[in-house]
């Protein structure tokens, strides 16, 4: 599947398509000023307006293969408006293994597989007030969940690693997000640790910087991590890598995630990790 057949994939079962950056570019084609390294994923227009559903449009916009497709999740409503969620399992299996810990068994939808994990596609209520939190899933689940001001990489795009993202089948739509599933997302999470519990850094700027990543919630914690690296790096303070790796995972970062975020900051720094 190419990038143009994902898309065109895509709104052609109503899923708003926006462009994204696609890694055999030389240079990424995200919008941001500096770019984290992470290719083929950051958003070519404002995701929440550039969005289309024309065919015409989906095919100058990726008829050239150097886009890659993603969903802009807020725009896209199914059956009677019900609103679109989408649960990025870090690993295969992920989400199983959360319905499994709660005595529910995980029904099969509409579902995209990605370099590491799959996107699982699901309806929700127009009025739940969904987001990118994970409520008390928040250090039970390897992954993520995407609602109203987001966006994830479709089918058909290609991933850094030359893996493209593919549907597992076509024939097959979102089904209802389970009630036990959105009362978790729902639900305020709880801090893993308190504060205090935290290491206790040598120096005090490190102190700073492991407190900025502390405090950040859903949603900013690989920019807010990947910020604090890069100035701890900078600063050239012992410790930092293991430090702030402590930090990124109490606030719920999957390990692996924040290591990469770690060495990609101290790489743009110019210092290994
Ligand atoms: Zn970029």
């Amino acid at each position: 599947m190419t990038p143009l057949d994902g898309a065109l994939w895509l709104i052609r079962h109503g899923f708003a398509v926006s462009p994204c950056d696609h890694p055999e570019l030389n240079r990424c084609a995200g919008l941001h000023k500096t770019c984290d390294g992470s290719r083929g994923k950051h958003p070519a227009v404002a995701f929440t307006r550039g969005w289309t559903l024309d065919e015409r449009k989906v095919h100058e916009t990726f008829g050239r293969g150097l886009r890659n497709p993603a969903v802009s999740v807020g725009a896209c409503s199914g059956p009677g408006g019900v609103q679109l969620l989408v649960v990025d399992s870090d690993r295969p299996g992920a989400i199983e293994d959360v319905a499994g810990a709660r005595g529910e068994q995980w029904s099969t939808t509409m579902r995209v597989w990605t370099a590491k994990g799959h996107h699982d596609y699901l309806w929700a209520p127009s009025s739940l007030k969904l987001g990118n939190g994970l409520g008390s899933l928040q250090g039970q689940f390897d992954g993520d969940v995407r609602a109203g001001n987001a966006y994830v990489i479709g089918p058909g795009a290609l991933h850094a690693t030359g893996v493209v993202y593919e549907l597992e089948d076509p024939e097959r739509p979102p089904v209802m997000a389970p009630s036990w599933l959105l009362r978790a997302l729902l639900t305020k999470p709880q801090r893993p640790m308190r504060q205090s519990s935290y290491p206790r850094p040598e120096s005090r700027s490190l102190q700073g910087l492991v407190k900025f990543v502390a405090d950040s919630t859903q949603g900013q914690r690989n920019s807010r991590l990947f910020w604090a690296a890069c100035r701890a790096a900078e600063a050239d303070v012992d410790d930092a890598p293991a430090v702030l790796l402590d930090a990124a995972v109490h606030v719920g970062l999957a390990e692996a995630e924040a290591r990469s975020t770690i060495a990609s900051a101290f790489r743009t720094v110019g210092v290994s990790a």
